[in-house]
């Protein structure tokens, strides 16, 4: 096998390696990370913590409804309880009495609405909920075909490796210098050669060109630099 032979099969075996470690990667993050879950689970969060804020909100102004009513009802004993007979007096507390109810029934009013919003807040939420809880299952799922494919590919990668440390051992020295020092310029190192042309910069290479890389030692493309490999 020519020099210019390993170099390109070992070129070969080092882009199955990194395409590997690409699907790996992409898998790794895919377990890690799950945009359709998050996301619902984010606007869950968001409706869940506006709602709680209403009820908060409407606590405070039930509790305010209630001592409206109960300072409401207290003026009412009084003036119906018979015990108040100066006429002013009673005049007083029926005006008191007028504004507390019309500030109540504001109140009321206010809490039915909030109220019928808590309630399809409600209604809401569970159906985040289950958006959120399919999405996780999807995830969970996704997660375990991720896990065996990403074992699978661990083999795969550990199988490769082993090539390339063997054919790491059949290069000489020399070689894989020039395909190291290549490959850091250019990225792809080792270019076929196809009806007298280099594939790396498709410029036609000379006779005497040729003629080397038909040889056994490792040649170049005396226009772009990179290994040329005659199939
Ligand atoms: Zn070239």
């Amino acid at each position: 096998m020519s020099l210019a032979k390993r170099v390109f099969d070992l070129q070969q075996v080092e882009l199955s390696i990194q395409d590997y470690i690409k699907q790996f990667e992409a898998m790794d993050l895919r377990i890690r990370h799950n945009d359709q879950f998050e996301q619902a689970e984010s606007s869950l969060k968001a409706a869940e913590s506006e709602r709680a804020g209403l009820e908060k909100r409407y606590k405070e102004l039930d509790a305010e409804a209630e001592a409206l009513r109960t300072q409401l009802g207290q003026i009412q004993d009084k003036l119906y309880g018979g015990k108040i007979k100066n006429p002013k007096e009673l005049v007083g507390y029926e005006q008191e009495a007028a504004m507390l109810k019309s500030s109540l029934d504001k109140k009321d009013d206010v809490l039915l609405d909030m109220m019928e919003k808590l309630e399809t807040d409600k209604a809401a939420i569970k159906k985040l909920k289950d958006v959120c809880k399919a999405a996780g299952d999807n995830w969970e799922r996704e997660k375990a075909d991720m896990k065996v494919e990403m074992g699978n590919v661990r083999n795969e990668l550990n199988e490769l490796e082993k090539k390339r440390g063997e054919m790491l051992a059949s290069i000489d020295r020399d070689a894989l210098a020039t395909y190291e020092a290549v490959k850091g310029r250019k990225g792809q190192a080792v270019v076929k050669v196809e009806q007298g042309r280099c594939l790396g910069c498709r410029v036609t290479l000379s006779v005497s060109e040729m003629q080397h890389a038909r040889g056994n030692a490792i040649v170049t493309c005396g226009n772009c630099g990179r290994i040329l490999y005659l199939s």
